[in-house]
């Protein structure tokens, strides 16, 4: 193993990473730095997030910035704002040591103003997002004459975003002398594209993320039906009572039903899309970091932004369409030799794709029976025992309290008391698993039929809406930071009834439509004429047929 000195790094630097604790490099950064410090090469390195390749392109970028000149010589383009931020703090912390270095982070959402004095002074190196960063060029507000190294950090996450003619517009403006590093996870065609279009003869460098090579990610699949995706989800999160993870959806409204629906059954989850206005987003995924949320639904873009990697579990609410994105969202569990399973809800109809991606992956994909209530509840109750004979036991605090604690228990035996204290704990989930049914789809069969045995139909939270349900519009939605909870919440105090039940809820942009028991249909028109929200009239009707309604929102 070799050691940063061996690298030929200035003296700065090294102090600046013995700061970090960086000891020794990632074996991306004994491949990469040689190669920008020494070669005048072009580089293709795929690798995903998390294998240290912001200090592979970063540190060499450093040592070689002329910093008598006060312009801009590197440039490094990334997908989201919070890993634009990361990569210039993470720079800015390897040159802690270097007098007078000047990184820039711009990004869209921020002050242009402040972004364009930064550029005017000019800052060494420019870490930016695409969108903002082609904006400032034809503001003409950019010089980037003197521009030596331009970096495509996660290349194909740029390209599935849509910035294919940012980067075109973006690379005409550097110099021809310049020299390019592209980073990305995986190398579909566009990336080969790009690369062929934009580099010349340039060297590959291949880093096995660790998942991979030290094999602790166990790939997972379910066979669900639409009916019953969600509830295998709740047995899933159930089954693993220490669960630290990310459900991916396909859609910001799925991922806003699934995370409503998570939070009304209780659990400590929440949503990151991009229906949400930044500051929210900023929230939530502070919250995931600080693991004061320990289910996080959201979709892939906006997942982006999140630097956390350590998770125990990734859920595919769906299975995505390709596999890029599924060795991305992978790619999160499973990291530094800690084990991780990536578990994928597939629906019947699909199961057969579920083969080409353990073809296009190199992995296999293990089938695994939805737990069955008992199954959840064991596992529960021996993670609470567990829990329990490791606590930590502060004689000091608690021997005050003892004496009246003993004498309290007296009457009890030992199991008795260990049965009083499991039932305490425990009893919420027996309760809700007590007859629970099996989730499971026999391969071949078709998906379970629900007629004839009953004529009402289970809505998504659980209950039955006997006769039948009547669709009613609502016109506050989103804009009015409407919920499903919130909705629920309205209907039970405007109707004053806690006992209709309530089925499919949509909430749209500026209205939404929830489904009710057709017996509701009078109590809920006549409630809600003189209903008013944050000071706002409401007006329910009732709509003829799902969808039918037109309203211009
Ligand atoms: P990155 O892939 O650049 O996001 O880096 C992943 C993580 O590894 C970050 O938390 C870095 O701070 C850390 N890291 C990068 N290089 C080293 C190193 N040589 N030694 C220890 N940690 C490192």
């Amino acid at each position: 193993m070799i050691q940063f000195n061996e690298l030929e790094l200035i003296p700065e630097i090294i102090k600046g990473l013995d700061d970090l604790g960086f000891e020794t490099p990632m074996p991306i950064q004994e491949k990469v730095i040689p190669i920008l410090l020494h070669k005048k090469n072009d580089l293709i390195g795929l690798a995903q997030t998390g294998t240290g390749k912001t200090a592979a392109f970063g540190i060499p970028i450093l040592q070689q910035l002329d910093l008598h000149k006060r312009q801009t010589q590197a440039l490094v383009l990334s997908p989201t704002r919070e890993l634009c931020i990361q990569i210039a703090r993470d720079i800015d912390s390897y040159a802690k040591y270097m007098k007078g270095v000047s990184v820039l982070p711009v990004y869209g959402g921020a002050s242009i103003e402040t972004q364009i004095r930064g550029l005017k002074k000019g800052a060494h190196i420019v870490v930016a997002t695409p969108g903002r960063m082609l904006d400032l060029i034809r503001r003409k507000q950019t010089n980037f004459s003197q521009v030596q190294t331009v970096i495509l950090d996660e290349a194909d996450e740029m390209l599935n975003m849509g910035f294919r003619d940012e980067l075109d517009g973006i690379l005409a403006e550097t110099p021809d002398t310049k020299r390019t590093g592209l980073f990305s996870a995986t190398m579909p065609r566009e990336i080969r594209d790009i690369a062929s279009r934009y580099m010349h003869d340039p060297d590959e460098v291949t880093i096995q993320s660790k998942n991979r090579a030290s094999d602790t990610l166990e790939h997972q699949f379910f066979i669900v039906s639409s009916s019953n995706r969600y509830q295998v989800l709740k047995r899933i999160v159930d089954f693993y009572p220490g669960i630290y993870g990310i459900v991916f959806c396909r859609t910001r409204r799925s991922t806003q039903e699934v995370a409503d629906n998570l939070i009304q059954d209780g659990y400590n989850a929440d949503a990151l899309h991009g229906d949400l206005s930044q500051a929210q987003r900023d929230y939530v995924m502070q919250k995931f970091r600080r693991k004061n949320l320990n289910i996080l639904v959201a979709t892939d873009v906006a997942a982006r932004g999140l630097d956390v990697t350590d998770l125990t579990h990734v859920i595919n609410y769906e299975l995505p369409d390709a596999t890029e994105t599924y060795i991305h969202r992978s790619g999160r569990t499973g990291r530094a030799g800690k084990s991780g399973i990536s578990i994928t809800l597939v629906g019947t109809r699909r199961r057969h794709a579920i083969k080409s991606f353990e073809r296009k992956i190199g992995n296999t994909f293990k089938r695994v029976k939805v737990p069955t209530g008992k199954e959840v509840c064991g596992n529960q109750l021996f993670k609470l025992i567990d829990r329990v004979e490791k606590a930590e036991v502060n004689e000091a605090l608690i021997a005050e309290y003892l004496p009246g604690i003993y004498q309290k228990f007296e009457a009890l035996s030992r199991e008795e008391l260990i049965k009083h204290f499991v039932s305490l704990e425990f009893n919420r989930f027996l309760d809700y698993y007590e007859g629970a049914g099996d989730l499971e789809i026999k391969e071949s069969a078709h998906l379970p039929s629900t007629r004839g045995k009953s004529r009402g139909r289970k809505n998504i939270h659980g209950s039955k809406t006997g006769s039948g349900d009547a669709r009613f519009f609502i016109n506050i939605g989103k804009t009015d930071k409407l919920t499903v909870p919130k909705l629920i919440g309205i209907i039970k105090e405007v109707t004053r009834s806690r006992n209709i039940p309530i089925g499919k809820i949509d909430i749209l942009k500026n209205f939404s439509f929830f489904e009710a028991n057709r017996d509701s249909i009078d109590l809920m028109l006549k409630s809600f004429k003189k209903a008013y929200y944050k000071g706002r009239k409401l007006n329910v009707e009732l709509t003829k047929k799902p969808g039918k309604k037109q309203f211009r929102g």
